[in-house]
């Protein structure tokens, strides 16, 4: 099952892939945490997106495109895989067609999770992330037992560079400037499903679900 989800920073992309992921055991691929990780570990990689992501801009094309590439070869994506954050441009768009034409394995669906911008700000800028094991929680609906500290593994908890309210709007400009004409490019494809990314995590998982399963 080859999935790609849709919309803007903060919609819950991560989340529902994450559950997702778990349901059907494909992985979950977020280039997002790819650049993240490699932040962490201050490789060239994440040097070089760093600039981007602190302003909120895309990373070019071409560096996300051979990140994808890589990791849609592994041997774990066998099965399909869920795309989460991936992609952000026509251009990524068409280059992820052409790989999986080669590969013979087509997108099954491409879920546009729909959130307004202010509940995306507000959203974001509460959004608290461990630095140890990456989880995420947020200050209003779901706070730390103890300030500052993960709830999972007892790490460190940070407001990620991006999230501060700036670079929150900088990255919805950037959202519908560059990512949203992909929502005709898959909806003339026949693959786009809307899906309201307002409601409560479980009840977006559910409508996630139930779009999954029918298969239309
Ligand atoms: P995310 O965690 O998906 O919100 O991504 C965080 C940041 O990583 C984005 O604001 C971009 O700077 C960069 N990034 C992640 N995925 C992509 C992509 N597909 N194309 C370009 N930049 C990306």
């Amino acid at each position: 099952m080859n999935l790609i989800l849709l919309g803007p920073p903060g919609a819950g992309k991560g989340t529902q892939a994450e559950r997702i992921a778990s349901l059907y055991g494909i992985p979950h691929i977020s280039t997002g945490d790819i650049f993240r990780e490699n932040l962490r570990k201050g490789t060239e990689l994440g040097l070089e997106a760093k600039g981007y992501m602190d302003r909120g801009e895309l990373v070019p094309d071409d560096l996300v495109i051979k990140i994808v590439k890589d990791r849609l070869e592994a041997p774990d994506c066998c099965e399909g895989f869920i795309l989460d954050g991936f992609p952000r441009t026509v251009a990524q768009a068409d280059a992820l067609g052409a790989m999986l034409a080669k590969a013979g394995t087509p997108i099954d669906h491409v879920l546009n999770i729909q959130v307004p911008d202010e509940v995306v700000v507000a959203r974001l800028t509460a959004r608290r992330t461990c630095g140890a094991c990456g989880s995420v929680c947020h200050l209003l609906y779901d706070p730390p037992q103890k300030d500052g500290v993960c709830d999972e593994c007892g790490g460190e908890l940070y407001c990620r560079d991006d999230d501060g309210e700036e670079t929150v709007r900088a990255r919805l400009e950037e959202y519908k400037e560059k990512t949203q004409p992909l929502i005709d490019y898959y909806r003339r494809e026949g693959r786009l499903r809307d899906i309201d990314g307002g409601a409560e995590p479980d009840e977006v998982f559910e409508a996630v679900r139930s779009v999954v399963e029918a298969g239309t």
